[in-house]
């Protein structure tokens, strides 16, 4: 299974992302959580990427491409893998394209939960009191929702497209989300 879980920030994708990708057995890769990784390890990556994630800003696609590129590579990836938070871009849509093309497999799914803006922010400044994230100011909050609409949304027209997009409501109890997320997905044909 190689799927995209797509969706807004503060939508609850970190969390369903870890249990899709733990029912299929295929690891559950964040590129927002390896940023923090490398912010939290002061790596030269980190360094480069923290400036962006303050301001709410996308981390220039040629440094994310590079970073989820070297992870897809990583062995525990070989049999499949959940993307949470990539592509963001149409420029990195083509690029796991040529990743996934790479490979000899192909895109099986594209999970995008739908979540109402008012809630979204609620959440995010809930998270933001539980895990004091630097990118949770209201501010940032806000700028990180219009960069999602003026460069993710766009996305979601080109899974469309192809055939490939699944729409799940990400309001409710959490099991109650990762439930309709299982049962849109049983029927996806598996490569
Ligand atoms: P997230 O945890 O997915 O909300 O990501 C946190 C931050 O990391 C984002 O606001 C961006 O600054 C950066 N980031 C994560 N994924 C990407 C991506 N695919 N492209 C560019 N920036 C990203």
């Amino acid at each position: 299974m190689r799927m995209i879980l797509m969706g807004p920030p503060g939508a609850g994708k970190g969390t369903q992302a870890k249990y899709v990708a733990a029912k299929f057995g295929i690891p559950a890769i964040s590129t927002g959580d390896i940023f923090r990784a490398n912010v939290s390890q002061g790596t030269e990556l980190g360094v480069e990427a923290k400036r962006y994630m303050d301001a709410g800003e996308y981390v220039p696609d040629e440094i994310t491409n590079r970073m989820v590129r070297n992870r897809i590579d990583e062995p525990d990836a070989e049999p499949g893998f959940l993307l949470d938070g990539y592509p963001r871009t149409l420029a990195q849509v083509e690029e796991l394209d040529g990743m996934i093309k790479f490979t000899g497999h192909q895109l099986d799914a594209v999970v995008v939960l739908t979540v109402d803006a008012d809630e979204l922010v609620s959440r995010l400044l809930q998270r933001a009191k539980i895990e004091g994230r630097a990118d949770d100011t209201e501010d940032v909050i806000r700028r990180r929702q219009e960069v999602y609409a003026e460069q993710t949304e766009p996305l979601i027209d080109v899974y469309r497209d192809r055939g490939l997009l699944i729409e799940v409501d990400g309001l409710g109890e959490v099991d109650e989300v990762t439930d309709r997320i299982f049962s849109s997905l049983s029927a996806v044909h598996q490569s």
